[in-house]
């Protein structure tokens, strides 16, 4: 980890606007303490708490010093139990690589030059307003609101300045809804279909649990603060697997690695049925008191014996068999799955089966035992989300969904009635994070389109907007955070005045409903009254959690009952109230019970590998900090992971340049032969940025947009490439 920086200030960047985007790197690298104004004096220091914005399910406090206006200090809460002081590497010099980034932008830009070439002038806020709220009326009144699309998501995760201002212009206006299912989607359909909910055990306590199945999750790199819990549990005799197509970080640090064939999750689970049901090892009491259908599933999973799952997963039957019967006998067993397995057509099936394994063996009933899931939920029962949801009475009309994965295909569909004709992007760089890079990029240079991006960077999508706002970043605004991973709750508060014209998301919301003419109350709402609405509420998990606590301590637990045993006695999420192996709701669409299904093997044999593309977790976010000079150095070139056997036949070595291509694209990448993926499959990281990389063009210019099971989840992992050695 590199050294913490110790001191800089905001002031020297202040004026650099446009000329900062055209590539000047002054900040990053230079020692922090080169940045500080030697004039402060001690006079007014105080310090400011706040939280880490990423979509990440860690979600950790920090602490700001700030003195005349200038940073001094920055990292993380110590008081926090949970994130304990300890920022993940990419987040520890946050302030100077992205606030103060010399390339931000600090003023409104206006398109000069062809869409995607990245040429912009510097305009007023004003004026820019004027100009975006005129042409998208216009637009309106010939083609209707739902002619305008909001593509924001997670690029932060706030509860203000994610959505709360945006969603009430846009539904004021009529648009189109945007289905956010680019990650989550599946995982979340899939384990409510079983359990009716998400929520599993709290993640302290997996310290109670012997046996910890890490499904689908590089736990060391992308849960850091989860990690050192399971590293105690191991301490106090807990076996730990991974199950994970690559050897990742995580996998090989643990007891046991099943390293199956990507996409064939559900039947590993469904084996493990198998297994546990032929081997007497079910608890019955369990299952008759509170589940439904297991009638069907025992007679379901007949057809999943050992053998058979052995060759889809493509591991030794007796793995499957030990597997099954370790897990069923363990206590406390415990599965934490995350979102590694939901990314192909088995998807939301796989988190419906795997979630339904602790049902079969009764492990709910242990502290320490089930699933670990997302933690939302609770913070969804606790806080007051109506406020959220206040927008919809704002609604004239319901109107029309669109997938966000499916982007590419929506903007070049001449057929949509109506076509989009205005794209908002907000919190988002869809040409980096979503699937087929290059038919985005097609939609993107309509003539006819007008986008409007608000964004810190002119980034891969940017660069084909007609109007870019800037945005402030995490520590020049408040903001409300949540997490899906622990139960922290936090207040972010604003350690600096907004750089140089930057505004919050919501304030430009905020003044683009002014400018187009609406004038309700809704509109009027400060960040701060919005950030205070939150904690209107009686619930006990907020005993004693107000605006005024936070304001000063910056987190707080919620206040649950422990032990929490969630479902030792039932009480699951469905209309039945238990987890039902078989689903009635999903009868009509053959679904009733979860099955593996076969991929489509078109294009096997030209396009021989089936390719994975994985984070790329040490230095960006997504496609976060991959702008960051320090960060693109830490991540280093984009890799392609092959076996050796497989790079072999192709006479690619370690670190040659290979091209992995396939009926969407291709990329350049870097070949890594470490034998970290079986023969017959690829891997990429994501997260680059494509103008930043030799070919213009990173791991999504290869995915395929198509839908997984459960949920309208990208199944972007049912994807085939071939690779061959670069010749220059
Ligand atoms: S990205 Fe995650 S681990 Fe890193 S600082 Fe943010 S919340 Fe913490």
């Amino acid at each position: 980890m590199s050294e913490k920086p110790k001191k800089f200030s905001r002031r020297k960047f202040i004026g650099l606007g446009i000329q900062g985007y055209t590539g000047v790197q002054l900040a990053q690298g230079l020692p922090l303490s080169l940045l500080a104004s030697p004039s402060c004096t001690k006079s007014n220091a105080k310090t400011v708490h706040g939280a880490c914005y990423h979509d990440c399910p860690d979600s950790c406090s920090w602490k700001v010093t700030v003195e005349n206006g200038e940073i001094r200090d920055f990292g993380g809460d110590k008081d926090n139990p949970f994130t304990a002081g300890k920022l993940c590497d990419k987040m520890e010099t946050f302030p100077q690589d992205i606030t103060f980034h010399p390339d931000r932008i600090l003023t409104p830009l206006k398109r000069t030059g062809i869409k995607g070439e990245g040429g912009f002038e510097k305009i007023s806020w004003e004026q820019a307003l004027k100009e975006v709220a005129q042409k998208l009326k216009s637009s309106v009144d010939t083609h209707g609101g739902e002619s305008v699309l909001p593509f924001g998501y997670m690029g932060t995760q706030g509860l203000i300045q994610k959505a709360a201002m945006s969603q009430r212009f846009f539904t004021k206006l009529g648009a189109t809804n945007l289905a956010e299912t680019i990650c989550g989607a599946p995982a979340i359909a899939g384990n409510k279909v079983a359990n009716g909910q998400v929520m599993g055990i709290l993640p302290e306590d997996i310290l109670h649990s012997r046996f910890i199945i890490l499904w689908g999750t590089n736990t060391k790199h992308s849960n850091v603060h989860l990690w050192p819990f399971v590293l105690e549990a191991r301490n106090r005799g807990a076996k730990i697997i991974v199950i994970d197509p690559f050897r990742s970080a995580t996998a090989m640090e643990a007891d046991q690695h099943i390293q199956l064939m990507p996409g064939t999750d559900v039947a590993l689970a469904l084996g493990m049925m198998h297994v546990i049901i032929k081997e007497g090892l079910t608890d019955d009491a369990y299952i008759e008191k509170y589940t439904l259908g297991y009638d069907a599933l025992k007679v379901h999973v007949q057809e999943y014996d050992p053998f058979t799952v052995a060759a889809i997963c493509g591991i030794e039957e007796q793995i499957v068999i030990d597997f099954a019967r370790e897990y069923a006998t363990a206590k406390p067993s415990l599965i934490r799955y995350l979102i590694g397995m939901e990314h192909n057509s088995n998807g939301g099936d796989a988190f419906r089966s795997v979630g339904m394994l602790p049902s079969l063996t009764g492990a709910w009933r242990d502290h320490g035992g089930g699933l670990m899931h997302f933690t939302y939920e609770l913070f969804g029962k606790a806080v007051n989300y109506e406020r959220l949801d206040m927008y919809t009475e704002l609604a004239e009309n319901e109107t029309r969904w669109m997938n966000m994965v499916q982007l590419g295909t929506l903007l070049n569909d001449p057929d949509l009635n109506p076509q989009i004709k205005t794209l908002f992007v907000f919190n988002a760089n869809p040409v980096v994070t979503i699937p087929n890079q290059n038919l985005i990029r097609e939609g993107l240079k309509r003539e006819d389109l007008l986008t409007v991006v608000v964004e810190h960077f002119v980034t891969d999508t940017a660069k084909y907007a007609d109007y870019i706002f800037p945005a402030t970043t995490q520590l020049e605004h408040w903001d409300v955070a949540d997490s899906w991973g622990q139960v922290y709750l936090n207040l972010n508060q604003p350690a600096i005045e907004p750089m140089g014209e930057a505004k919050p998301n919501s304030e430009f919301f905020r003044l683009l409903a002014k400018e187009y003419g609406f004038n309700d109350a809704c509109f009027d709402e400060s960040d701060i009254e919005i950030a205070k609405s939150f904690f209107d509420t009686d619930h006990p998990y907020m005993e004693g959690i107000t605006f005024d606590y936070l304001k000063k301590n910056g987190w707080a637990r919620l206040k649950i009952p422990e032990p929490y045993i969630p479902h030792a006695a039932g009480n699951f999420g469905t209309s039945s109230g238990k987890c039902e192996f078989y689903s009635a709701s999903l009868e009509d669409s053959g679904q009733a019970l979860p099955v593996y299904k076969t991929v489509s093997a078109e294009n096997v044999g030209k396009y021989p590998f089936h390719l994975l593309t994985v984070k790329a977790t040490k230095g960006f976010h997504n496609s976060s900090h991959g702008n960051v000079k320090h960060l693109m150095e830490t991540e280093g070139l984009p890799t392609l992971d092959m076996s050796s056997e497989d790079a072999q036949s192709r006479n690619i070595s370690d670190g040659d340049e290979v091209i992995a291509q396939n009926q969407n694209g291709s990329v350049v990448l870097r070949a890594r032969i470490k034998d970290r993926v079986r023969p017959g499959v690829v891997l990429m990281p994501h997260g680059y940025w494509p103008s930043l990389v030799k070919g213009n063009a990173t791991s999504n210019a290869l995915t395929n947009d198509g839908l997984s099971d459960l949920g309208g989840g990208a199944a972007l992992q049912d994807c085939r490439v071939e690779v061959t050695k670069s010749s220059g």
